[in-house]
């Protein structure tokens, strides 16, 4: 087993949503941390409690920039690194297309110095967006080691995320570098984006705080898998330790698909609001369907959730709340 007390660790994409919880989670757990973040979503404030920390250290800079991570590997001699960072949002990636292609270069740099500088491990932060419009729910990874093959790409940010996956793969099986690659389905809580760029969840919660109607784009019958962040933490931290997932692909999700339409309503409820969701045209690049087999995440991960839907739900609306007082 990989251990996280006492290592020093890099995680790219760390001042992000997901990126700052796992650096208060590592660090909860005793390890040194180092995060890179170009700020370009991330924001410094959410590493207020990181930060505090003397096991902590923030570096601003680009990730896809291999002669600038260079002296960061060779100064900090890491463990362990979480490659996170990424250009994502459906509305930022239609707008920039080819922005996001550069985060190939990032993982490409990453992998080259884990290999230079012998890291025990990397993970990354893949996507559901791995595969694209497949209809065979639930959407299933291989189950062995073998260089995978159940992807389709369905946009430039989907092509990066499975390309990605395949160096990792490739290093690890020629290198024998342990990489672990995570597909996260929707994962939402406290510090999530909520601008017309971020996730569902967010934009509903905002859209009710202020007294407006959630608008769903189509008939609302779409299905996501929503998983809250703490639990998407803890399953990041078992794949980091565990050496059963070495080399693997594993999807990150709760296996419960939630309407688009049952989600608002669910959120209306715990606001308590007299408001109805309203619906405009469906986007046309939208997946319809989306729902993980979480079966090797629990086999491997020895992992299994509790499913506190409503009750996380509720969590990550007061904290939008508060963020408004
Ligand atoms: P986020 O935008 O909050 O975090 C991404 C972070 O990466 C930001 O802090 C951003 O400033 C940073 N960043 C972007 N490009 C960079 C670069 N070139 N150099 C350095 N830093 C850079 O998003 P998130 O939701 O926290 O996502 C974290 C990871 O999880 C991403 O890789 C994303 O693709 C993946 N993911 C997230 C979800 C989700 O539901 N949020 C779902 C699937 C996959």
């Amino acid at each position: 087993m990989y251990k996280i007390e006492g290592s020093t660790i890099l995680v790219t994409g760390g001042a992000g949503f997901i990126g700052s919880h796992l650096c208060d989670a590592l660090l909860g757990r005793g390890a040194h941390v180092v995060c890179m973040d170009n700020l370009s979503t991330g924001k410094t404030e959410n590493l207020e409690h990181a930060l505090s920390s003397e096991h902590f250290v923030f570096i601003e800079g680009d990730v896809n920039d291999k002669a600038f991570l260079q002296p960061i590997f060779e100064k900090y001699s890491f463990d362990y690194v979480f490659h996170y960072a990424a250009v994502l949002g459906v509305q930022r990636v239609i707008e920039q297309p080819l922005l996001v292609l550069d985060d190939i270069a990032g993982t490409r740099a990453i992998m080259e110095l884990a290999c230079e500088y012998g890291i025990k491990k990397v993970v990354f932060s893949s996507s559901s967006e791995a595969y694209g419009h497949m209809a065979e729910l639930p959407l299933k990874e291989d189950t062995g080691k073998e260089l995978s093959h159940q992807t389709h790409s369905t946009s430039l940010y989907s092509l990066v995320k499975i390309t990605s996956e395949k160096i990792l793969e490739v290093y690890n099986y020629n290198y024998k570098i342990p990489t672990c690659s995570l597909r996260f389905f929707n994962v939402f809580g406290p510090r999530q984006e909520s601008s017309s760029y971020g996730f569902v969840i967010g934009i509903f919660i905002k859209q009710i705080l202020e007294g407006k109607s959630p608008v769903i784009f189509g008939d609302g019958y779409q299905t996501r898998d929503f998983i809250y962040i703490d639990d998407n933490i803890n399953i990041a931290l078992r794949a980091l330790e565990s050496e059963k997932a070495d080399g693997h692909i594993v999807n990150v999700g709760m296996g419960r698909q939630t309407t688009i339409r049952d989600l608002a309503e669910r959120l209306i409820d715990i606001s308590g609001k007299d408001l109805k969701p309203i619906f405009q045209p469906a986007r046309e690049y939208e997946i319809r369907y989306r729902s993980p087999d979480v079966t090797k995440m629990q086999q491997l991960l020895e992992t299994s959730i509790e499913d506190n839907f409503n009750e996380n739900l509720a969590k990550t609306y007061e904290w939008y709340q508060s963020q408004q007082a």
